[in-house]
């Protein structure tokens, strides 16, 4: 199982980021929004991880 539940630790300011407070945006590079999402750090904006939704 890829460890996409969280919470994540941010390294910019050391918050910890549960999965749903993440901000999600999308990916940079052009992957499909549909299936790939990046989570941002609620606090700081920092990217925690990009993950895969689809399926
Ligand atoms: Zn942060």
């Amino acid at each position: 199982m890829p460890d996409t539940d969280g919470p994540f630790e941010c390294a910019a300011c050391g918050t910890t980021v549960a999965f749903e407070d993440a901000r999600r945006i999308k990916t940079m590079g052009g992957l499909d929004p549909t299936k790939w999402q990046t989570l941002c750090c609620s606090n700081c904006g920092s990217r925690l991880r990009t993950i895969y939704v689809g399926e």
